[in-house]
């Protein structure tokens, strides 16, 4: 799979070096929703791949504006499309303190709409506890630790690993009151942390910031969940409290009705998805569709996940295939 991939970016690189880019990718026009998580000032990999820099951001909006049909979600949803073109909407997933300060004065620039899909965890704790886990496994000098009686050893790549699982895979699952006290076993570690220079890769939107986005006439918010739990995988009553919770906390920030709503990790199930629907939540936003039937029910959508390491031609040339393979 990995050899596809390489030699697949390998023949669209030449291809754009010879100037066919175009040809090759004129039949593939169609729609796509983007799913961005931070924007920083150098696209730093080494945390998680979740961040693009600011430079290549724009470079990218810049790009996309000129050349496709950037539109809003709204008429994403009506299917306000051109044709023969790309039609792209663009989110952004977690709610970090980031997309306002780099992401939201580039969207501005160029006028560009934009949904953000905020975890209310603000409420609880000043971090999302992934990216608690990233930068502590990160700086930490500690070889093992123990949570709920379990010994973790760092691995090569520097993540804790119990019985072959990671412990962000074992958290995401996890009902919040245990999760936390994660926090406690890498307390030393995280006030060690370089201060500045670390913050974008944690630092959260306030309930001020995200009302100035929602008050933004370019811009729409949604919910994401309360904790970023994997929704499908903590018990049901659990799922649909983190739901809801997150719904009421950014209506009660926002003083709107919010309607849109982002699984956590794009992890869905039908019963969840039903649930949305009763509370009010009239689209739901996926990564990938569990069945193809899935994709015929017109309030979920799929997304496509923006990559930190490929170059912009790459981006566009798997942008426009709709896929990375
Ligand atoms: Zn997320």
């Amino acid at each position: 799979m990995r050899i596809k991939y390489r030699l697949g970016l390998v023949y669209k690189i030449i291809l754009f070096k010879l100037g066919f880019g175009k040809l090759l990718l004129k039949d593939r026009y169609g729609e796509r929703i983007l799913v961005y998580h931070g924007i920083d000032e150098v696209g730093e990999t080494k945390y998680n791949s979740r961040f693009i820099s600011k430079v290549f951001f724009e470079e990218f909006i810049k790009y996309i504006t000129t050349h496709y049909n950037v539109i809003s979600l709204d008429d994403f949803y009506q299917k306000k499309f051109k044709k023969d073109t790309l039609n792209i909407a663009i989110t952004f997933d977690d709610g970090y303190l980031n997309n306002y300060t780099y992401a939201v004065p580039i969207l501005e620039k160029y006028k560009v709409p934009a949904c953000f899909y905020i975890t209310t965890i603000h409420e609880k704790a000043p971090y999302l506890w992934a990216d608690f886990l990233d930068l502590v496994s990160y700086h930490t000098e500690k070889e093992e630790i123990i949570f709920e009686r379990n010994l973790y050893k760092k691995s090569a790549k520097r993540e804790f690993i119990w019985n072959g699982i990671s412990m962000k895979n074992v958290a995401k699952a996890l009902p919040y009151e245990v999760l936390k006290l994660i926090y406690e076993v890498f307390e030393d570690d995280w006030k060690a942390l370089p201060p500045k220079d670390v913050e974008d890769y944690w630092k959260l939107m306030n309930a001020k910031q995200i009302k100035e986005i929602a008050d933004n006439p370019l811009f729409t918010i949604g919910a994401h969940g309360e904790t970023h739990a994997s929704l499908v995988d903590i018990p049901l009553e659990a799922a649909k409290r983190e739901i809801l919770t997150s719904k009421q906390q950014l209506e009660t920030i926002c003083k709107q009705p919010i309607t849109e709503f982002a699984f956590p990790f794009g992890y869905y199930t039908n019963e969840l998805a039903e649930y949305c629907h009763e509370i009010g939540f009239e689209r739901l936003l996926l990564v990938d569709y569990n069945t193809k039937e899935d994709a015929k029910n017109e309030t979920s959508q799929n997304r496509f996940v923006m990559n930190p390491y490929i170059s912009m031609e790459q981006q566009l040339a798997c942008l426009l295939k709709g896929s990375y393979f």
